[in-house]
């Protein structure tokens, strides 16, 4: 399941990249082109834009009422069925599957790498350090997938 969402959901964007799924956002993007990729690359369009859907030919999509993010998260998640962890369907145990800014799925790297980029205590606590390689944004084992994983859990509530 891949996704293009257009730009006013610049948020939801970035849940669905730390779920696994991948995410294509741009913060400006004419309506035009944000169609013709969605179907061209087989993404599911996710949008809050009553015109757009209008647009001719334009097939897999989703209108999405919610003002809030994870009402909007929530809605996405129970519509597709999705699983965290993307295709694969398990919460994975470590770092987000995917960049949450870029959409790139960060590399593993030795912690000696991350070492000048995180800070010191993380460095000490922390195993599994990813990177992602377009914009050098690091990803470990710890406090933020921490945050983000209660976080979802509460999404996923029933
Ligand atoms: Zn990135």
């Amino acid at each position: 399941m891949k996704f293009i969402a257009d730009s006013m959901l610049g948020r939801l964007a970035r849940w669905l990249r730390l779920l696994g799924y991948d995410t294509l956002y741009f913060s400006r993007i004419e309506d035009g082109i944000l169609v013709r990729t969605a179907q061209e690359e087989g993404r599911t369009l996710l949008t809050r834009d009553t015109r757009l859907v209008k647009r001719r030919g334009l097939k897999n999509f989703l209108l999405l009422d919610e003002n809030d993010t994870f009402d909007q998260l929530r809605t996405v998640i129970n519509t597709f069925h999705l699983l965290p962890g993307g295709e694969s369907g398990r919460l994975k145990e470590h770092s987000p599957s995917r960049c949450s800014l870029c959409n790139t799925i960060p590399v593993s790297v030795p912690g000696e790498d991350a070492r000048p980029h995180v800070p010191d205590y993380v460095y000490r606590t922390s195993d599994g350090f990813r990177r992602c390689m377009k914009c050098g944004r690091f990803y470990w084992r710890g406090t933020h997938p921490e945050k983000w994983r209660k976080k979802l859990s509460d999404v996923l509530k029933p």
